[in-house]
């Protein structure tokens, strides 16, 4: 969506809103720890994010690759910078071509710094001059496919009349042009940025401004930042921090104050901003601290739109319904979906074959590395060895397992005891939900979608078994004709009880004056796609650990001759039904084959 009609929005409901800016890092680790940053910080609730050009476009192919991930992975819509910085137009163009496939509708048109080791900015041969150059050219070849946003500098007030005035000018120009609204450089005197907003509005110019809010981390950075910029700094400023200034926490604590205090003078004040742009130094701490002291927590409708992550590339922003399966592995159904024509709206089945792209493609592999894996999962020595690291994954004891790069979710440890009884009876679970029985659509553990509806879920279970466990418990959930479910091998022998062809809608909501939403199904044939990789993971599981090792053999033995099975309880009213076949089931086998705890 494009940033303007969220501000317009925003500005209707008056809404307080915020976003932050990032930029591209230069290493490889430090685009991998940004980009769990983002992931992490998404949940502090920003409406849309930007990322930085850096000057000469050096890591301008990351700016690019960050826009795509953050676009189609994170799903949170994201403003691209571009500059005119050793730009020549091609380079331009390209960049803009790229945003435009990725989904991007917004762009901070700027000249840019001088490239690193220049003093002077100067433009290349048959580059761009000014802002305002890009700004036209931008709008000439996209018409109004982009919001097109440029820098504002309060700071000008500072300048003698005539030359502020010279600026005002120029910038008008520029405006004029076809720009949808402005980030301005941080300040810390909400005098000079008020005055600077009534003499730009007294320009004639009317469209929004968003304020570039600075966090004061520790006094050197707020040295450094604020004589780069040649920012002006109140004297209460300088008086309140620099007698702490070799105490960054104390420097964190009232800096934190001043720039909350700031904030409110910004929104309090009689000039129409609602919104809030921080310059988050790619760091989480200053932001949220800020945000905690404003008392500005997120909307759940914002952060959660559909239960799952939905993608904002074009192709991808009707898509409404996935299955349950990929719950926990987001990047690889993105990538086996990826060359769909069409993404399921509204109805997940005949209307379009799911031809689920191979395993080889990216995101289809155990995230961690063979060293932090083995660190993670060690070597274990028996089956009751496997069971306790799926047990104490549920209780959060462990980060990962390779089905699941994340700690369980918060709705999942509603049911965290029940899981790890599970696991400890020898179902080894890789995904999992609870059921709700309509819930206020802001709930924080299950809500999502629009404010004032109700959410929904059938209770879900996903797991590996071994076949004779397998024998024992069907007979259980036979005598419960609530629950549906699914037995499939690695051969792909698939087994159900579900009479009904089509999918089995696992999570809905009802919201007002709409259809009803249902976002997450289950079904047999994607189910028969996603065994693949289940399998798979187990198998790159075992190639961690030597050929023929015991921890080899075991992690081979056990998932691979395993079924893959799931499970519907189709009662969403009796949230703990699901679990009383396999406690039967469990306990049963335990007694036949003799053994104490865990299963032999
Ligand atoms: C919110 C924000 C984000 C930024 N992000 C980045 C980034 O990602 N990468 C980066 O390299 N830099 C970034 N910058 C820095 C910015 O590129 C520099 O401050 C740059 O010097 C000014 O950019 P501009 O787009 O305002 O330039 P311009 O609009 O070209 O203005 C620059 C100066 O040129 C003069 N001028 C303007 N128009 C005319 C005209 N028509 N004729 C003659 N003179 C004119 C004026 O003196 C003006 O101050 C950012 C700045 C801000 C405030």
């Amino acid at each position: 969506m494009k940033i303007s009609k969220k501000i317009e929005q925003a500005g209707k409901e008056d809404k307080v809103w915020w976003s932050f800016e990032y930029f591209p890092p230069r290493t490889a680790q430090g685009l991998q720890n940004l980009l769990d940053r983002i992931e992490r910080m998404r949940a502090l609730g920003p409406e849309f994010i930007d990322i930085t050009w850096n000057a000469g476009g050096r890591t301008s192919e990351l700016t690019s690759e960050l826009v795509k991930t953050c676009q189609s992975l994170i799903g949170i819509e994201t403003c691209m910078h571009l500059t005119c910085t050793n730009m020549p137009k091609e380079k331009v163009d390209i960049a803009l071509k790229e945003a435009k496939e990725h989904g991007c509708r917004n762009i901070l048109a700027l000249r840019g710094d001088p490239p690193m080791g220049k003093d002077k900015w100067e433009a290349i041969e048959g580059g761009f001059v000014h802002g305002i150059d890009l700004v036209r050219h931008i709008r000439a070849t996209y018409g109004d496919h982009f919001d097109v946003a440029v820098a504002g500098f309060p700071q000008i007030m500072l300048l003698s009349p005539e030359e502020r005035d010279q600026e005002m000018k120029w910038f008008k120009e520029k405006i004029d042009v076809g720009v949808d609204f402005i980030f301005t450089q941080m300040f810390y005197d909400v005098q000079i940025f008020i005055d600077w907003v009534r003499a730009v509005r007294a320009a004639g110019i009317t469209i929004p401004i968003v304020p570039g809010i600075m966090p004061i981390q520790t006094w050197n950075g707020f040295q450094r930042a604020t004589s780069l910029a040649k920012t002006f700094i109140p004297q209460s400023f300088i008086d309140a921090l620099e007698p702490h200034k070799n105490n960054d926490e104390k420097v964190r604590e009232i800096g934190t104050k001043l720039v909350a205090d700031l904030c409110r003078q910004i929104l309090a004040a009689p000039i129409g901003i609602r919104g809030l742009h921080f310059y988050t130094m790619n760091l989480e701490r200053g932001s949220r601290m800020l945000l905690e002291e404003l008392n500005l927590v997120p909307r759940v409708e914002t952060l959660k739109p559909l239960p799952w992550r939905q993608s904002l590339t074009p192709s991808r922003r009707s898509e409404t319904i996935r299955p349950i399966f990929w719950a926990n592995r987001t990047k690889s159904y993105l990538s086996r979906t990826e060359n769909w024509d069409e993404y399921p709206n509204g109805r997940f089945g005949d209307s379009r074959s799911p031809a689920y792209g191979e395993l080889d493609g990216y995101g289809v592999w155990i995230k961690q590395t063979k060293e932090d894996a083995l660190k993670l999962w060690g070597h274990p020595k028996s089956f009751s060895d496997v069971c306790s690291l799926f047990q104490r994954f549920c209780t959060k004891d462990l980060s990962a397992l390779p089905w699941s790069d994340l700690e369980p979710s918060l709705e999942t440890s509603v049911i965290a005891e029940q899981l790890a009884k599970m696991n400890s009876l020898g179902f080894l679970t890789i995904n999992s939900q609870p059921a709700v029985d309509g819930v206020r659509s802001d709930d924080k553990i299950h809500g999502w979608g629009p404010a004032n509806g109700y959410v929904y879920q059938k209770a879900y279970l996903e797991f590996f078994v071994s076949p004779e466990l397998l024998d024992v418990l069907v007979p259980h959930i036979e005598d419960d004709s609530n629950i549906t479910y699914y037995v499939i091998n690695k051969r792909g022998d698939l087994r159900t009880n579900n009479t009904s062809e089509g999918p089995n809608a696992v999570t809905w909501g009802v919201f007002p004056g709409k259809e009803i939403v249902q976002p997450t199904i289950v079904e047999a044939i994607s189910f028969m796609a996603w065994k693949d990789e289940a399998y798979e993971l187990g198998q790159q599981w075992a190639n961690l650990y030597e050929a023929d090792s015991p921890p080899h053999k075991l992690i081979c033995d056990t998932f691979q001759n395993s079924l893959l099975v799931n499970v519907v309880h189709n009662n969403y009213k009796k949230a703990d039904a699901i679990f009383a076949p396999f406690v039967k089931a469990g306990e049963e086998y335990a007694a036949k084959h003799r053994t104490n705890g865990h299963v032999a």
